[in-house]
């Protein structure tokens, strides 16, 4: 061997230790106005504000993917007095909205906090409309008095419009978006001010982002079983609809910067979710007339009351078991429907005697049921259970059912924000620098959230948040 090539080698050996001490030791440093954690709808609606504003910004995820808990979102997301409602002469209004939402909520949300989701909501559908997204269907879930469930056309799911407009807005902004970046600790300054975030990539490299202020957009912590039995110890063995990065990371994000956590108790879960694959059936089945029978071949409720109540009465029901029953009319309103056939969790049949043999629930009790829901639809009176949206009658075939048991579906607890979707800290005050949005954040949503609003939340509150992330930096 030559002494040139001794020295190379011996270059090349020292080279290598002294590039991986870099790599490990010395973190990167970079200097942007704004940092969002988190890209479901929540960050990337702040990451665009902020940039409107002429903010640099960075919006850090964890998966190698954008979406969160919204991607999987179905049924809608709910504004009033909005064109879609003008065009169909739906006579709707921010009194009745509020009303449905404190109801639901049993009166403990925060009505300020509401009064801004409600003024904002018909804006945020014009937003998301002018970006590119169809919205233009709308529909009326559980624990709605009005129609103002807006989503695609065709009934297609609104989660996918809603992230497929909003990265691709990302994409053409100069939001940096860094995937595979898990933020793991924000650092204020001296004076409590937001300054920092420090992220680790997949290959367990830190980086520190320096800032002006920081979003925190991270998603619930429905994902989790450990986590939402933690809160809750009655959802020990529940199924949850969650995605796997809803994780919760928001707590830990808080507790380092004494930021208050409210409503952590509450933990909705959702009705309708297929014991197969704990794969949520969206309430805008039974919205679009689909209904609930128990193993008996009997309704035991109204189908469209909140999703609390009806998990409540469907656990009561013998052995637990119970199917939700619709018809090929409702499932041509409802694309996201196809997705059950897909799946292999939908039993159907020509006639209801077919349909009841699949389920094994009495033929004759299973017609009865039917036939008697439908004079109601046709008097226009549930003589039984009071159900107000009767719209589609279960009377021409083929006739579907899928079973369906209660899941983990939502947080309603989270970070504590006000109006200006700032944070709150320990002593009461907003900690400057700081923001948080979507299904992070508590308060909003009381004891039970209706269905649709939250992405609306997420949507008006990333943008409040985004907006004033690169404006009150103070
Ligand atoms: C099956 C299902 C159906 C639903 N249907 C509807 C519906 O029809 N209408 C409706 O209004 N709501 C619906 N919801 C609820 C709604 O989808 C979510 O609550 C809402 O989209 C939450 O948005 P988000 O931006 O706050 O959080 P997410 O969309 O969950 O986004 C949070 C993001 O933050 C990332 N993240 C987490 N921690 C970190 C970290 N430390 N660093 C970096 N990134 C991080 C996550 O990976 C994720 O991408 C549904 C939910 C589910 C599960």
């Amino acid at each position: 061997m030559t002494k040139t090539k001794i020295v190379i080698i011996t270059l090349i050996l020292l080279l290598i230790p002294i590039s991986l001490a870099y790599w490990f030791l010395f973190e990167p440093v970079t200097e942007v106005d704004v940092v969002v954690i988190g890209a479901g709808a929540g960050g990337m609606s702040a990451a665009l504000e902020a940039e409107k504003q002429g903010a640099s910004v960075v919006l850090l995820e964890k998966m190698p993917y954008v979406g969160g808990n919204t991607v999987r979102a179905t049924a809608g997301m709910n504004a009033v007095l909005t064109p879609q409602q003008k065009d169909r002469d739906i006579k709707d209004g921010k009194e009745i909205f509020l009303n449905d939402i404190l109801e639901s909520g049993h009166g403990l949300n925060s009505v300020e906090m509401i009064e801004v989701l409600i003024d904002h909501s018909a804006d945020a559908i014009n937003w998301l409309s002018d970006l590119g997204a169809d919205l233009s269907d709308v529909g009326i879930l559980a624990g709605h008095t009005k129609p103002r469930t807006h989503r695609p056309s065709g009934g297609q799911p609104i989660g996918n419009e809603v992230v497929k407009t909003l990265s691709s807005a990302i994409k053409k902004s100069n939001v940096d978006l860094k995937l595979e970046h898990k933020a793991i600790e924000i650092i204020l300054d001296r004076e409590g001010k937001a300054k920092e975030v420090k992220a680790i990539d997949k290959t367990g490299r830190v980086y520190t982002i320096r800032c002006k202020s920081v979003v925190i957009a991270t998603g619930g912590f429905g994902g989790s079983s450990e986590l939402f039995v933690y809160y809750n110890q009655n959802l020990k063995g529940y199924h949850t609809t969650n995605s796997p990065s809803a994780t919760g990371d928001f707590i830990e994000l808080a507790a380092q910067i004494d930021a208050q956590l409210t409503d952590m108790e509450y933990i909705q879960t959702h009705p309708t979710v297929s014991p197969r694959y704990g794969m949520l059936i969206t309430e805008a089945i039974r919205g679009n007339g689909g209904i609930l029978v128990n193993n008996q071949g009997v309704r035991f409720a109204d189908e469209m009351k909140n999703r609390d109540y009806l998990s409540e009465v469907l656990l009561a029901q013998p052995d637990r078991e119970v199917y939700l029953i619709f018809n090929e009319n409702i499932r041509q309103t409802l694309a996201a429907s196809d997705d059950y056939i897909d799946m292999n969790i939908i039993l159907t049949s020509d006639t209801i005697e077919g349909l009841a043999n699949k389920i094994r629930v009495d033929p004759s009790a299973l017609s009865n049921t039917l036939d008697r829901y439908n004079s109601f639809i046709q008097r226009n009176n549930d003589k039984d259970f009071n159900r107000q949206s009767l719209n589609t009658p279960l009377s021409e075939g083929p006739f579907y059912a899928i079973q369906v048991i209660p899941g983990v579906h939502y947080c309603m607890g989270g970070v504590m924000i006000n109006p200006q979707a700032q944070v709150i800290g320990d002593n009461d005050s907003p900690i400057p620098g700081l923001f948080a949005a979507g299904e992070a954040t508590g308060g909003i949503h009381g004891l039970n959230r209706l269905g649709g609003n939250s992405l609306l939340d997420a949507i008006v509150y990333g943008r409040i948040a985004g907006e004033n992330a690169a404006t009150l930096q103070k």
